[in-house]
């Protein structure tokens, strides 16, 4: 097995100095002269003295002779002692270094391979590139460096257990390692991530892709373990210290240079990611820009946390038919010191992915309950729940504490769900959902149609309301004012008897021909965009919908300090401030 014999493919160029040193002293002793010396000199001794000593004892026994001399037959003596005792040494010194060659070679496997699944750790990995390096230039052609990172595998951890998620790793190295040329390495940098290098061409780079064609097919065959049947998928990313595409070529010292392909394939696995796993991207110098926007971003988030710096906005949900104002979404803003405001599009799936996504939830329900309180007490509040809070099974139980400490009526609070969050556990999903309706809180499926939800979790999830994605209602607006989906929506919201809200009505004609649908909901920036809570308390005041109990004049928290005229960014600028 390839990876397991680091130790000895490393050669003397990338073996440790210590190591070598180590290894020179094993070796003299190994060959102990000394132990071997004395032995030797005693031989030398025993054969003088005894050709002294034997005649001499020989003629006394049958001639009668005087005898050895006392003093030579005590150094032949202790010349027997001191053969014997030199060769003893040199026996158990020979045990003793084959022992410790024995060990060191243990402590270097255990040091160098990983010890689940027997592929070689980010150490030894290290080494190896740097070699192999060295080799694919001495015949002219280029290493190729692929980092492979399975997807969703902490979902696997946490539903079905650390075993089942090792059992998954293992599972995983063998399948890649049966696809591996002869050249390659396989890795396990550490958790889900695995690495794998080889050559190619320097000319071509399809050996490269076929590779990575072929781990896709057999890494993502379904398998059955412990009766729960998993179905990995992986994002890898690839680079190569001969890319013509890219302006700056692998070609700083060697170690140096190793590192910089990892680098490289990290970023261009990171894209992977981000463009939705399950895919490849070789590495391109602008996916380095979106990197370090997206490093700035995450830090940003961190700090925007403890500043203060998320406040709900509000948008209004009103009755299609009357124009009566029914209540409001909560929609989340990011007053950036750096950028401004800052669309929840881009920072909530980066909360969601650092793990903040909680904390920035609840300070923003937090908020929101504050501002609502003081509305009339007809005005809803719809919030966003996003699919990893549902993973939590004490979500409803937290949610309904915080009803109590800001005494907010449960029955004027809406929680929106979209479809993403029937892939989850759909067990505790369903017991949330229903913890929370016991109390009175409504649930709606948010951006009904744009997801993978089925009739049958329609028909058993007991949901409140369905709201019709903007894309399909954005469809009424084109000649003839009709969308089939809408439609079709609507429908099914009556025969399954779950009123609708539509979104994104922005028109009259919008607006006309869902008037003719009957009964709904509607949200759109016909009505308004979405304001912050001063500007909504304002609207409120001036309609006469504020709750009696409040002040009108009252600061708001969430209005403390803002830069009111700053522009909003959009996912779509988000690019430009990245450079691209
Ligand atoms: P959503 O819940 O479907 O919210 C509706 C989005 O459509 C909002 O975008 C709103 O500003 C936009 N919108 C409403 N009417 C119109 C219209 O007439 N035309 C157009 N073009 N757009 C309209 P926003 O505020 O950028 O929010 C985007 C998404 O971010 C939300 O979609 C929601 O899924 C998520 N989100 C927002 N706040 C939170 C939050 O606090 N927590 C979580 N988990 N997600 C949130
Ligand atoms: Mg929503
Ligand atoms: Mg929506």
């Amino acid at each position: 097995m390839r990876e397991s014999e680091p130790a000895i493919q490393r050669g003397a160029e990338t073996m440790p100095a210590d190591d070598t040193q180590r290894e020179a002293r094993l070796g003299n002793a190994d060959r102990d002269l000394v132990a071997l010396g004395i032995a030797a000199a005693a031989i030398i001794l025993f054969v003088a003295t005894g050709s002294s000593v034997l005649p001499s004892a020989i003629d006394a026994i049958f001639s009668n002779g005087s005898g050895p001399d006392h003093l030579l037959v005590n150094a032949l003596l202790l010349n027997v002692v001191l053969i014997i005792f030199g060769w003893r040494r040199y026996r158990e010194l020979q045990d003793e270094i084959s022992e410790r060659r024995r060990a060191e070679g243990l402590a270097r496997e255990l040091a160098e391979i990983d010890p689940l699944t027997g592929c070689l750790n980010r150490r030894s990995m290290a080494a190896a590139t740097t070699a192999l390096r060295l080799r694919a230039q001495a015949h002219g052609s280029a290493v190729a460096y692929c980092m492979i990172d399975l997807d969703n595998f902490k979902q696997i951890n946490d539903m079905h257990g650390h075993s089942v998620g090792d059992a998954v790793l293992v599972e995983l190295a063998q399948r890649i390692r049966r696809q591996l040329p002869k050249d390659a390495h396989l890795a396990r940098l550490g958790g889900d991530e695995f690495a794998v290098i080889t050559t190619h061409d320097t000319s071509n780079r399809d050996r490269v892709d076929d590779l990575v064609i072929r781990l896709y097919e057999q890494v993502s065959l379904p398998f059955e373990l412990n009766g729960v049947t998993i179905d990995p998928t992986v994002s890898i990313g690839v680079s190569s210290d001969h890319d013509e595409q890219n302006t700056a070529p692998v070609s700083a010292a060697a170690e140096e240079a190793a590192d910089a392909l990892m680098h490289r394939a990290d970023i261009a696995m990171y894209t992977a990611k981000k463009q939705g796993k399950n895919r490849y991207f070789w590495f391109e110098a602008t996916m380095e820009n979106e990197l370090r926007f997206r490093n700035e971003l995450e830090a940003g988030i961190r700090r925007g946390l403890t500043n203060g710096e998320f406040v709900p906005f509000y948008e209004q949900q009103v009755d299609v038919q009357s124009g009566e104002l029914v209540g409001f979404e909560m929609l989340a803003r990011w007053r950036s010191t750096d950028m401004g405001i800052v669309s929840p599009e881009i920072f909530i799936p980066i909360a969601e992915e650092i793990g903040l996504i909680t904390q920035l939830s609840d300070q923003l329900m937090d908020q929101a309950l504050v501002d609502a309180r003081d509305w009339d007490d007809v005005l809803t509040l719809s919030i966003n729940i996003s699919p990893i809070q549902l993973r939590d099974p004490w979500f409803a139980q937290k949610l309904l504490k915080s009803l109590v400490k800001h005494n907010f009526p449960a029955q004027r609070l809406e929680v929106e769900i979209t479809e993403s969050c029937l892939h989850e556990n759909i067990g505790l999903v369903r017991s949330i959902i229903t913890s929370l309706r016991n109390q009175g809180v409504r649930i709606s499926l948010d951006d009904f149609g744009t997801g993978y939800s089925s009739l049958e979790q329609l028909r058993t999830l007991p949901f409140d309301r369905l709201k019709i994605d903007r894309s399909f209602v954005s469809e009424l607006n084109e000649p003839g004012g009709n969308s089939k989906i809408v439609d079709a929506i609507v429908s099914l919201g009556r025969g399954l008897n779950l009123p609708i809200t539509a979104e994104g009505i922005e028109d009259e004609e919008i607006l006309t021909a869902l008037k003719a649908m009957g009964k709904l909901k509607g949200q759109g920036y016909l009505y308004g965009k979405p304001e912050s809570a001063q500007d909504v308390r304002a609207r409120l005041a001036k309609a006469g919908m504020l709750a009696a109990d409040s002040n009108v004049d009252m600061p708001l928290q969430s209005d403390a300090q803002k830069p009111e005229s700053a522009p909003e960014i959009s996912a779509l600028d988000h690019r430009k401030v990245a450079g691209q």
